[in-house]
């Protein structure tokens, strides 16, 4: 087996691959791919997923969850139109490329959007820790792990205002506090399942109340969440296989128990990042991410070398992001800390063969 670092689609359990491709060819007798989506089988799907999204984030009562399709980028519109009030002003914390394209899509709806706080100053390496938001904004938007960059917020933004979070990279690798989030969205691909489907969590009060002229149908999270996902074809599979990772998470201790191993596999690595003399870290260090590890070499022109060495430990996805470059280790909750050894491994072997 390959040890998969890429950042997304990400991996998932050998167990849920199995079970998914089982469920190809025999679901109730239909291929999942062909079974209707108001067949009760499949409406029992739909209904487990959402409730294990539940259980798993223990999402209060007051919100609901619906799967939709789209991505976090249609996530990034959906968030503006539902989340616009009187002002049809909001601020937004400007994190890198995912926080810059939220408020790209929300000017386009019609969001006069402040930009409370930005760390581009410093290419996105580390949280903004100060911003004022004024008191005619609607809401605050922000991403809690930038996947790209590698930084995630260790603390989340505090506020009087509605807060809107993109989660699309580390949701599920750690217990939130739903109750203190309006809306919550997330890409499935990234740490929940394959791609196709995007997680929306919303609390009831957010829903219908939106000022915005323009609220397409698909849209309105308010007609999705009474249409319980159904509105239209959902993204079968998508939600299938989704719904089997979420099993086999809270089977083995739910996001509790997976935040522990998550923060051992970024130890891990971490350190030796910090104490290998051949590589770097440009992320402030309370603000790195537990999911997505950025790190270069000092030596830029060793590059190649070290390219050959991990290729040949089987390990896969390591390049950093094309805006980036380095190299990008995405630890999501399917990859073994045996993976992260291995890493390890090739760099401290690296190192001796350098040294
Ligand atoms: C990947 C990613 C996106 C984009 O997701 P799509 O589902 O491809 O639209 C948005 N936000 C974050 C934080 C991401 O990691």
């Amino acid at each position: 087996m390959k040890h998969n670092f890429g950042a997304g689609p990400c991996i998932l359990p050998q167990e849920v691959f199995k079970e998914a491709a089982e469920a190809v060819l025999n679901f109730n007798g239909l291929s999942i791919l062909e079974v209707s989506h108001r067949h009760k089988d499949f409406v029992a799907v739909m209904d487990e997923a959402l409730d294990l999204v539940k259980k798993s984030l223990h999402v209060p009562n007051g919100y609901s969850v619906t799967f939709l399709q789209g991505g976090a980028t249609l996530g990034f519109t959906i968030a503006a139109l539902n989340m616009m009030r009187e002002h049809k002003k909001a601020a937004y914390i400007n994190t890198g490329t995912w926080a810059s394209g939220a408020i790209k899509e929300a000017k386009k709806v019609g969001v006069n959007v402040d930009v409370v706080a930005s760390s581009e100053d410093k290419n996105f390496t580390y949280i903004p820790k100060s911003f004022n938001v004024s008191d005619d904004a609607d809401y605050l938007h922000f991403t809690s792990n930038n996947t790209i960059y590698g930084t995630q917020f260790k603390n989340f933004p505090k506020t009087e205002k509605p807060l809107v979070c993109d989660m699309s990279s580390d949701i599920f690798s750690k217990v939130i506090s739903v109750e203190n989030f309006d809306l919550i969205y997330a890409g499935a691909q990234k740490n929940l399942g394959p791609a196709g489907a995007t997680l929306y969590i919303v609390k009831d009060d957010v829903l219908g109340k939106s000022t915005s002229p323009f609220m397409p149908t698909y849209l309105d999270l308010k007609q999705q969440v009474e249409k319980e996902s159904m509105l239209n074809t959902p993204p079968v599979f998508s939600v299938y296989v989704s719904m089997l990772n979420l099993r086999h998470l809270l089977k083995n201790g739910g996001v509790e128990a997976q935040e522990k191993k998550n923060i051992a596999k970024a130890a891990l690595l971490y350190n030796e990042i910090d104490s290998n003399p051949l590589f770097t870290s440009a992320v402030a260090i309370e603000d790195r991410s537990d999911m997505n590890v950025t790190f270069q070499l000092k030596d830029e022109s060793l590059q190649a070398e070290f390219d050959v060495m991990w290729k040949a430990a089987e390990i896969v996805g390591l390049p950093g992001h094309r805006s980036t470059g380095g190299y990008r280790a995405s630890l999501y909750n399917a990859l073994p800390i045996e993976s992260v050894q291995v890493l390890v491994d090739v760099m401290k072997e690296f190192t001796r063969i350098k040294g």
